[in-house]
């Protein structure tokens, strides 16, 4: 057995310092030669505790498992889409992450999108509110740990600081999480600690560094044991050609003993397939590739955590963020394990809903949980480019319902056959690198599209109106009545039926004109001569009168449950006094409710 050292991930908006601040954390430890320097990885570094205990000082005295852990192993690719390629079964392949935030900007698309990520995978995090240096006035020390430099501040810049870390504490509340600067936390399993830092000069890594190891020993003990001649569990990071060794694999390793020669089983987008390792690669000493042509030194077997090279036949297809599994004699069942962990993806779906492709697995995985998340129905979830395959599926989704005739497509081409078909199908594509804008999207466009739907219908329900018979101004008695009339309230609409002040029916509004003009529709104000249908003047209606619009019950119980805060004041009272007339025939009327 031994204790592996926790794999760490930075992640959060574009700009707001990921790689500054693994390029800071890598060159102090550089500089610190005495104590052992860092240990480069293929797509990680790990920097060993000595350094740690170097940059950290003293804070680090009441952190106990500093004395049982090997260092913190940095992924090199900052960002969600790093973190979640790199998933192991179950979660993230991450124990701890860094959310980094810009302390002047606050939250972005891709810090809220990153911490949806964190949550869906329940990855301990601290929150690194960085370029504190920026802040207006602030006076830097550089390298100094956060509690110094403040306290060098004078009294407004500090002040300004507190409201930056309390807007942050408001926002990360909303998104159900209690926080505090690192130094008011008083339980640090129920806050995220806030970690005011510079990525640039240095100030309040140390208590950054801290926390992370602060933040192992609250959660990690159980799960960085490994056993050292287990065989290896690992995640592929990338798949990529290189000068003279052609294509090869990069793998980070978080479980047991990988060696030359073991056979290993790897993920395509359709299948696991086995292969045998021929050579196994990590990265020159910097100081060594000057005097070699080769970046990469050949190594007979390394122990998690590790970052490798590894040259293998048969490795074209192998997706990114795959998982790798060395066999031993057993490739069988380590084949049906993997195959069972590519379903527990993709059997999340349903019979109905809209079509999700992403670049990886985690990708993928994190994509469907968000949408779930926010309750959208999912039938296909894929691995692969948008293929002219993807829109003829969609397009005969969307004949049954247009809201799923839908593709979400992160992080992935859309194959020039498939933008050619788009353009003459109504499928809806959004597709882009980030997670939160797409779905965002997608939301606004169903939101749209429903909001049109129910206009549409809500125009088609008949609103309260009334009109009065201008009294001189008959033009015709009857076959159609025709009269000089007013709009008193509301919207008359041609096919209209009106109603007397008794509850008689008048007749259907056949046509309406306007100094010549024909009119579908007038409104509160407006005069116009009114043909009616099936109306006799003196018959069925008076000069004077006032009529009304009449409302079919139906229409009335709609009225009433969604349109009423619709209604203009003048509406609402004739709404009322359309009722009164109803009542008098039909003493029920309006009053039993349909629904
Ligand atoms: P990423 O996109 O999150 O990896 O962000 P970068 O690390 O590339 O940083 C974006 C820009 O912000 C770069 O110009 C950095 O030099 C700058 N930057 C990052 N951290 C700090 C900081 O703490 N202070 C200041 N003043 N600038 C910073």
């Amino acid at each position: 057995m031994k204790i592996r050292s926790p794999i760490v991930s930075v992640l959060g908006h574009v700009d707001h310092g990921k790689t500054t601040l693994l390029d800071f954390i890598r060159g102090s430890a550089i500089a610190s030669k005495e104590a052992g320097g860092i240990t480069q990885h293929i797509g990680a570094t790990e920097i060993p505790m000595e350094v740690i205990e170097n940059i950290c000082g003293d804070f680090l005295n009441k952190v106990t498992i500093k004395d049982t852990l090997p260092g913190l192993f940095f992924i090199d690719t900052p960002g969600h889409e790093a973190f979640t390629t790199l998933r192991k079964r179950g979660g993230a392949l991450a124990d701890l992450a860094i959310l980094i935030v810009d302390i002047n900007e606050g939250f972005k698309p891709q810090t809220y999108e990153a911490l949806n990520i964190l949550k869906m995978y329940k990855t301990p995090f601290i929150v690194a509110a960085n370029k504190i240096d920026r802040l207006y006035g602030w006076q830097v020390n550089e390298k100094s740990s956060f509690m110094e430099t403040f306290s060098k501040q004078p009294a407004n810049i500090q002040q300004n600081l507190e409201t930056q870390i309390y807007e942050l504490v408001g926002i990360l509340h909303q998104e159900g999480f209690e926080s505090e600067r690192f130094d008011r936390v008083t339980d640090f399993a129920s806050q995220i600690a806030i970690i005011p830092i510079s990525a640039q000069t240095g100030e309040g890594i140390a208590e950054l560094l801290t926390m992370l190891m602060g933040l192992a020993q609250q959660y990690l003990q159980q799960q960085l044991q490994i056993e050292t001649h287990a065989p290896a569990k690992g995640t592929i990071l990338e798949v990529k050609e290189e000068v003279g060794l052609g294509l090869t694999i990069d793998a980070v390793i978080y479980d047991g003993i990988i060696k030359k020669d073991d056979q290993i089983a790897l993920m395509t987008s359709e299948d696991v397939i086995t292969t045998r390792i021929r050579s196994l690669l990590k990265p020159r000493p910097l100081e060594e590739i000057r005097d070699s042509k080769k970046r990469f030194q050949k190594v007979d077997e390394v122990v998690a955590a590790a970052g490798i090279k590894i040259v293998a036949p048969n490795i074209e297809n192998v997706v990114s963020g795959s998982p790798l599994r060395v066999g031993r004699g057993n490739m069988e069942s380590i084949k049906e394990e993997m195959l069972r962990e590519i379903e527990d993806i993709k059997i999340d779906t349903e019979d109905v809903g809209i079509m999700v492709k992403a670049d990886t697995l985690g990708s993928l995985e994190a994509l469907v949980n968000l949408l779930k998340d926010i309750d959208i129905p999912i039938r296909t979830a894929d691995i692969g480019d948008v293929s002219r395959r993807d829109i003829i599926d969609a397009a005969i989704v969307r004949q049954e319902d247009p809201a799923n005739g839908v593709i979400i497509a992160f992080n992935v081409k859309i194959l020039p056959s498939a933008q050619e078909e788009l353009k003459d199908s109504q499928v809806k594509l959004f597709s882009g690198k980030v997670i939160y804008q797409i779905t965002e999207e997608y939301e606004k466009w169903i939101k749209d599209t429903e909001d049109q739907k129910k206009k549409k219908w809500m125009d088609a329900i008949i609103k309260p109106a009334k009109i009065r018979i201008i009294p001189k101004l008959i033009f015709r008695q009857s076959k159609p009545a025709i009269a000089g009339i007013e709009v008193l309230s509301g919207t008359v609409k041609q096919g209209y039926s009106l109603l007397r002040e008794d509850g008689s029916k008048v007749g259907t509004v056949e046509s309406m004109q306007d100094k010549g003009d024909n009119k579908k529709s007038i409104t509160r104000g407006q005069k116009v001569a009114m043909a009616i249908k099936d109306a006799i003047h003196g018959k069925n209606f008076e000069e004077g009168d006032v009529l009304y619009v009449d409302i079919p019950e139906k229409h009335y119980f709609i009225l009433e449950r969604e349109l009423k805060e619709k209604l203009s004041e003048d509406e609402f009272e004739t709404l009322g006094e359309t009722v009164d007339i109803k009542r008098k025939n039909e003493p029920d009327w309006g009053m039993q409710t349909a629904y």
